[in-house]
């Protein structure tokens, strides 16, 4: 693997706000450039579901575009209609449906639907009929994870519906996919036997008279791990960010990636405690000895996990802390130590690309037993979305 370190050192973040989420747009440039080459003839699709894994959906969807992706994927309509509404022409792949959804307006807006079932089949091909237009679809298929995509059971059906439906241009099947169960475990033997259903399927799919532009099977660990697997298009979400998805085996500066999210927050006030004194909601922390407690404006309704108590790892300056006490819905405590000079606006550092020792989502997502993924999505509607690093 090659290695590519950046050593930029993190922008502070804007004085004034309690807590801002700074996202780097030439990071997420960078990581797509960097998937792109690894993707070789593949294209690139990024993955910009859930508010672009919480960096913001629009500047995250124009800086992987600057990156050379070529197709935007998410995972409901209306985020597609968002990105389309807001002027971005490039083709855009949206696959979790629920009956009833406006297929018309994705109809007209050349929207690109993922299709798992004959209902979702049904209703998309009454909306072009509706819309007068061919409606693009992409075959959404199980292979072995057990959760969205058709099984044999409908294949059949809808190989034959979309075949004679092609026929009268009422679609166009212009993908066929899948997605893995244990991508991040290359070696897994789950990972082989669905590339070969996924194959055979393809095939039955030329028998039935569908051939489609672009197979893809890939999301970022399968695109970073497994070349075997990336076809003719791969769907990275969360190695655009910047994150490892297999953390265990490499970091993200092992695949040339850097961290787009730097989460920070100011200190709102440091008072002097004695020792002894229970700190935050059921006193689960008790200062040991004469100290300094810095308050800091951040709690579980911005996304700092509530199991976060006592074990999130924070920097202020050039030290690192644990969390003190309870996670509360809006603040969290820092025991800062009774030397510490720490003050009222000083930052405070949740996480980010760790070149300045700071922790980094893993680092979270491993003191409280989640995924990294976890850490960057749930940050808070509250907390400001900060860029740099390119045109929003
Ligand atoms: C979320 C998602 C991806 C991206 O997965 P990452 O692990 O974040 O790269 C790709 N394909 C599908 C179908 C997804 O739901």
């Amino acid at each position: 693997m090659s290695a590519t370190t950046t050593n930029a050192t993190p922008a502070p973040a804007p004085p004034g706000l309690p807590a801002c989420a700074q996202v780097d747009l030439g990071a997420i440039t960078s990581n797509v450039a960097a998937l792109k080459a690894l993707a070789g003839n593949a294209e690139v699709m990024a993955v910009v579901k859930a508010d672009a894994y919480g960096h913001g959906l629009l500047p995250s969807a124009r800086a992987a575009l600057r990156g050379g992706a070529t197709w935007l994927g998410v995972a409901q309509l209306p985020e597609a209609v968002e990105l389309r509404r807001a002027g971005i022409e490039a083709p855009l792949l949206s696959w979790l449906h629920v009956p009833g959804q406006d297929f018309v307006k994705a109809v007209n807006l050349g929207i690109d639907l993922g299709i798992s079932t004959t209902w979702a089949l049904d209703q998309v091909l009454a909306a072009a009929t509706v819309s007068g237009q061919t409606a693009r679809v992409h075959l959404k298929v199980d292979t072995g994870l057990g959760r969205n995509g058709a099984w044999d059971a409908d294949l059949e059906a809808l190989l034959a519906t979309l075949a004679s439906a092609q026929a009268k241009q009422a679609v166009e099947v212009v993908g066929l996919f899948s997605h893995f169960a244990y991508a991040d475990a290359p070696q897994h033997p789950t990972v082989k036997a669905q590339q070969e259903r996924f194959e055979g399927i393809v095939a039955q799919a030329e028998r039935a008279g569908i051939r489609p532009q672009v197979r893809h099977l890939a999301n970022s660990a399968a695109t970073l791990t497994n070349p075997s697997a990336h076809y003719d298009l791969v769907r990275p979400g969360l190695s655009v960010y910047g994150l490892s998805p297999v953390p265990d085996l490499a970091a993200p500066e092992d695949f040339g990636l850097r961290e787009a999210m730097r989460l920070v927050a100011r200190l709102s006030s440091v008072k002097e405690s004695p020792a002894g004194q229970g700190v935050s909601y059921g006193h689960a922390y008790t200062t040991s000895e004469d100290t300094r407690l810095g308050l800091v404006p951040m709690g579980y309704s911005d996304g700092v996990p509530r199991h976060a108590t006592n074990v999130g790892p924070v920097q202020v300056g050039s030290r690192r802390y644990a969390v003190a006490g309870r996670v509360c819905m809006d603040q969290f405590v820092l025991d800062l130590g009774r030397d510490s000079t720490a003050k009222a606006g000083d930052e405070v550092v949740l996480f980010g690309v760790g070149v300045e020792g700071e922790p980094t989502a893993q680092d979270w997502a491993a003191a409280i037993d989640t995924i990294n993924y976890e850490l960057v999505t749930r940050v808070g509607a509250r907390v400001p979305r900060v860029y740099l690093g390119g045109d929003t």
